[in-house]
């Protein structure tokens, strides 16, 4: 929730146009927040950034009553891959995007921890520490974000156990939080339907509530413990709008910033976001 009162909610937007233009898109579906890809997924190198295209974006917000945004980092790197170069191509790509990040300071970076594709959860976890250390700077403003996972292959991070032991293992965890995504957990194993407190109580006694920062709310296509990560729009799936009336009127989520991921287009997010809006009593 902003500072008038409002819940922090937005989408993914496409970052081809620029900032400037998000921030417009976004207020236009009466969003406050959103997330963008830092770079391509599917390419190398991110674009040259226009410092007056972030300047404008950072009035726009401030003008809109924006609350933290949550930028998402390319699906494809891998920190904990088996193949080295693999591994230096995320430390080098999370690296550039965190320095970029540092021209809108105060805002969130997600990041998926990995697969370790058949080495262990433990070295995983081990090498995903060693490239945050390398990436992670003293003094920097962005609050890094891992991203809770729905277990899919080898991923990493689908236990709130695994998020912990990250966060633990890392010389610079004080810059690291979560980012629960409903479907994810959802598919990951956790009874967000059902029992939402037990498992926001969970998430505080392994972790710590206070380490989550941000959600990102997609309904699932699959049942519990399905493993899959497949997201529906929200009410269409096996969540169903009950969940998200009890996670933006839940007092420990209410205020988190928000972000939709449902296979939708402009106009059905700015449905989704009326509705959420509504069940806040806004
Ligand atoms: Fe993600
Ligand atoms: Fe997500
Ligand atoms: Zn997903």
């Amino acid at each position: 929730m902003d500072q008038t009162g409002r819940l922090t909610v937005g989408c993914h937007l496409s970052a081809a146009k620029g900032f400037a233009a998000m921030g417009k898109t976004a207020t236009d579906i009466d969003a406050t927040t959103f997330a963008f890809f830092t770079r391509n997924p599917r390419g190398g190198n991110a674009k040259a950034l226009d410092e007056n295209d972030v300047a404008r974006l950072r009035e726009h917000m401030h003008e809109h009553g924006f609350g933290t945004l949550v930028a998402h980092a390319p699906y494809t790197l891998n920190l904990c891959s088996a193949k080295s170069s693999v591994v230096d191509f995320a430390r080098r790509a999370m690296s550039e995007d965190l320095e970029r990040m540092e021209y809108l300071p105060g805002n969130y970076y997600n990041f998926h921890p990995g697969s370790h594709v058949g080495q262990g959860a433990d070295v995983g976890i081990r090498l995903i520490c060693e490239g945050l250390d390398q990436v992670l700077v003293p003094g920097m403003q962005t609050t890094v974000l891992l991203e809770t996972m729905a277990g899919k292959g080898s991923e990493v991070g689908r236990t709130f156990e695994e998020l912990e032991r990250i966060i633990e293992g890392c010389k610079h965890g004080d810059l690291l939080g979560v980012c629960l995504d409903t479907c994810h957990v959802w598919d990951g194993g956790y009874d967000v339907r059902s029992d939402l407190d037990g498992v926001l109580d969970e998430f505080d006694r392994i972790i710590g509530i206070n380490r989550l920062k941000a959600l990102h709310l997609n309904d699932s296509k699959n049942p519990r413990n399905s493993h899959k990560d497949r997201h529906e729009k929200l009410g269409e799936g096996y969540l169903g709008w009950d969940t998200f009336e009890a996670v933006v009127t839940n007092p420990r989520l209410r205020d988190l910033p928000m972000i939709l991921e449902t296979p939708n287009k402009l106009d059905g997010y700015a449905t989704e976001i009326a509705r959420l809006r509504l069940f806040a009593d806004e």
